[in-house]
């Protein structure tokens, strides 16, 4: 009799179906638009300058291969939350912000459910966006939270649906801890206004929510990361406490190096401390200390001014690429194709993913047809597209929307 006798078959992640699929496929001609991951106009893997001359300087320095502190390397750390809430961070200047290197955005995310579910009142709920990142609801149920979610998306629209999110948080218990996608919301794309920003702020003020930003695109968005920054310097600047999860996965290219930090805005210095220990006590547990070569990189580049306006100047050219195909395919569904339906959802979404409106049908089609391979819900990652197959996925788009 084996132990794990009763240890059923879990579900495939719907992204790795995708990716599993799409390999099988013998076609010659066929896409893949599901991965998150950034790819040059053809099709690549891009790592990015700033990063190759800081790992050139690294080597050059002979750098051991010491254990980090459980904390991880203070200088990226200090580097990280400056990017995060600027230079001229009112909890920063304050000292009250509580900040551990992590295991990029899922890590810190991981670690700061784990906190949350230590300190707050027992039955706290975590509200999430419907739909959000699959990983965020896992993540908290995972750390033992209860998760609802709040509306977030308006088909109808492919916009937000911000009197839906407006009713469903002031109707959530005061107090509870409300995830909030900083910039280009994932699957969807589309990100409040700054004026809904400020709505969003106000009712969390007046219901006392503790607010946590997962941030997992900054400068990576717009190709601006003070832009991408608003809603969490909006909320940081505001006096509320506050939890955010940094990722430099895409900004920085660093994605298997899992370079990240989860920080916590705290009331005074000496809070800061107490959270500081506790987060402490929850990483020393889960993996004692943060991986270095990734934290070394992200650190090179943001304290060396050359590297630093290096990486603001490669940030511009990946989301600048990644705003041209946006424009191009929309572009050629209404000029080339002539379609009868609005797609202006296209372009005024932002970020990595595009959710297409296409319904889980079209997708099946498209796969069948077309060799293009997405999520069912019609998200496609626009990083998948390039100037070579733009106009091949508008036309199987049109095709199986017309
Ligand atoms: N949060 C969101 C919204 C994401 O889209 C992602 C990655 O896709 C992450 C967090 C975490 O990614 P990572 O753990 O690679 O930093």
């Amino acid at each position: 009799m084996s132990f794990w006798a009763n240890v059923q078959m879990g579900p495939a992640d719907p992204i790795i179906g995708v990716n599993e699929a799409f390999k099988k496929d013998p076609a010659e001609k066929k896409y893949l638009l599901g991965v998150g991951a950034y790819r040059d106009d053809n099709g690549k893997p891009y790592v990015l300058s700033c990063v190759r001359k800081a790992e050139q300087k690294l080597l050059s320095e002979n750098v051991d291969k010491e254990y980090l502190p459980i904390t991880g390397l203070e200088s990226f750390n200090n580097a990280a939350v400056k990017f995060a809430y600027g230079e001229n961070s009112k909890p920063l200047a304050e000292n009250r912000i509580a900040v551990a290197q992590s295991l990029s955005g899922t890590g810190s995310l991981r670690v700061g459910a784990a906190f949350l579910q230590r300190f707050l009142p027992k039955g706290t709920k975590v509200y999430v966006p419907k739909p959000t990142w699959g990983n965020h609801i896992t993540i908290f149920k995972d750390a033992g939270m209860e998760v609802c979610e709040y509306r977030y998306f308006d088909p109808r629209t492919n916009g937000l649906d911000i009197a839906g999110l407006l009713e469903d948080l002031k109707a959530a218990p005061d107090g509870s801890v409300i995830l909030l996608h900083g910039c280009a919301h994932n699957p969807t794309g589309v990100d409040p206004s700054k004026e809904q920003w400020n709505e969003i702020l106000n009712l969390s003020i007046k219901k006392n929510f503790l607010p946590f930003l997962d941030v997992a695109y900054q400068g990576f968005a717009s190709g601006n990361p003070v832009e991408d920054a608003y809603s969490l310097r909006l909320f940081a600047e505001s006096g509320l406490q506050m939890m955010l999860a940094q990722s430099f996965a895409k900004n920085l290219g660093l994605y298997g190096e899992r370079t990240g930090a989860i920080s916590v805005i705290c009331s005074s210095p000496e809070e800061k401390a107490r959270v500081l220990s506790q987060l402490k006590i929850v990483i020393r547990s889960m993996y004692s200390s943060p991986p270095l070569n990734g934290a070394r990189i992200a650190d090179k580049v943001m304290n060396d001014p050359e590297l630093l306006s290096l990486w603001y100047s490669e940030l511009k050219a990946m989301s600048g690429r990644i705003i041209d195909m946006r424009k191009s395919l929309r572009d050629h569904l209404e000029n080339d194709f002539n379609s009868k339906l609005k797609w202006n959802h296209i372009t005024d979404q932002i970020g990595m993913f595009c959710f297409t409106g296409l319904k889980p049908e079209q997708v099946d089609r498209i796969r069948s047809e077309y060799h293009i391979y997405m999520t069912r819900n019609g998200r496609i990652s626009v990083a998948g597209l390039n100037t070579k197959n733009v106009k091949y996925v508008a036309e199987a788009f049109h095709a199986v929307t017309k």
